[in-house]
């Protein structure tokens, strides 16, 4: 059977393995031994799956491929921030990061490759949507970084974000499934409590993880709280606007009880003023939050520059005087290109197919 015709492995539930072993005539339980060695052990390959017979790897890899990430290059930054560039089965490229702080090691990973929003600032927007990353590609870039963690700081991961390439809630199925296989004992164990899916602020979405009642934190890129900014600086803005963003966000409070963080880029001339400060403030009204405020890392753009520190000051007065949470988030990896937005910036991810 040529490579193509076989199915990704990975794409299979428990019970589906599981139908396929009694279909081979094998016994059930041969589908949780593989299961593990998959999820548990992160086996790139049938052969070391050393508890089946060579016959029985053989006929699973008749049927199935193991579509594994490939990290292709690591950068480490001044600051000991590593950036992987993950090469995908289909020759794609994402880009992941490990943020090491004092008291945690944070992954950074991607949901998609490239990037459907065209938010003005952001260098992944320019790589334009390629495809949707499958779940087994996003619980590999953790696994990737949990690994690295162990081998380059000899501490464990401790938090996951999705603040990588792409935007998570217009990849949800995936992204749910990823993070199921990410918490669950038989992955990698992670308390969901730990993890942050970011977006742009696709309302329906936000409702639908309320729905869905998950029990990850989210975060919004919000940038700014006045419509007419912030449609100049997120498209998305025009058909989400902020009264609609902001009902989003009662519901996922109502049914989740969890509040919701604010990211948030001041640039000089865009957003740094009294008005934009106050308009934020109100808008941290709305739910419970906290505010993230976002050091600028430029992208070779002259359009946006990072606001003075003056003004970041001014933000942090006012939202302090709203008894709002805000702190200041100091850029990491930057050398690397591996700070926010910048993923994808000078590397040549455009031009493959
Ligand atoms: N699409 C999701 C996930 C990406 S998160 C989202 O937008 O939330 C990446 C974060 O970095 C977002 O908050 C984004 O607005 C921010 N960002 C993008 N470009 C940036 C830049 N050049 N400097 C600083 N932050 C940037």
């Amino acid at each position: 059977m040529e490579q193509e015709q076989k199915r990704d492995i990975r794409k299979l539930s428990l019970a589906e393995l599981e139908v396929f072993f009694l279909s081979i005539g094998e016994k059930k339980f041969r589908a949780k031994q593989v299961y593990d060695w998959l999820w548990n052990k992160r086996l790139k390959n049938f052969a070391e799956m050393t508890n089946l017979s060579k016959a029985t790897r053989e006929r699973i890899e008749q049927h199935f491929v193991i579509n594994h990430i490939r990290v292709d290059q690591m950068k480490r930054s001044v600051d000991g921030t590593i950036k992987n560039a993950v090469k995908l089965y289909d020759g794609k490229i994402v880009e992941s990061v490990l943020i090491p702080t004092p008291k945690r090691i944070t992954a950074c990973v991607s949901s998609q490759v490239g990037c459907s929003l065209d938010c003005n600032f952001c260098a992944t927007a320019r790589l334009k949507r390629m495809r949707n990353l499958h779940p087994d590609e996003i619980f590999d870039q953790v696994a990737a970084i949990m690994e690295e963690a162990k081998v380059y700081f000899d501490r464990p991961l401790t938090n996951i974000v999705f603040m990588g390439m792409g935007e998570p809630l217009l990849n949800y199925a995936n992204l749910l499934e990823a993070i199921e296989k990410i918490t669950s004992p038989e992955g990698l164990g992670i308390s969901p409590k730990r993890i942050t899916v970011s977006t742009v602020g696709v309302c329906k979405m936000i409702r639908k993880l309320a729905d869905d009642e998950v029990k990850f934190n989210l975060a919004v890129s919000l940038h700014s709280a006045i419509n007419e900014t912030r449609s100049r600086l997120m498209p998305i803005n025009d058909s989400n606007p902020l009264e609609d963003l902001a009902d989003a966000l009662r519901y996922w409070y109502r049914k989740t009880k969890r509040k919701v963080t604010y990211e948030y880029v001041v640039w000089k001339g865009i957003n740094d003023d009294e008005a934009h400060a106050l308009a934020l403030a109100k808008f941290c009204q709305i739910i419970p939050s906290k505010v993230n405020l976002i050091q600028y890392n430029p992208i070779d753009d002259g359009e946006f520059q990072q606001a003075d520190p003056d003004k970041l000051d001014l933000y942090v007065q006012v939202l302090e005087r709203f008894d709002i949470v805000a702190k200041v988030r100091k850029s990491r990896g930057q050398d690397i290109d591996a700070a926010c937005g910048q993923l994808a910036n000078k590397n040549d991810l455009v031009t493959l197919g």
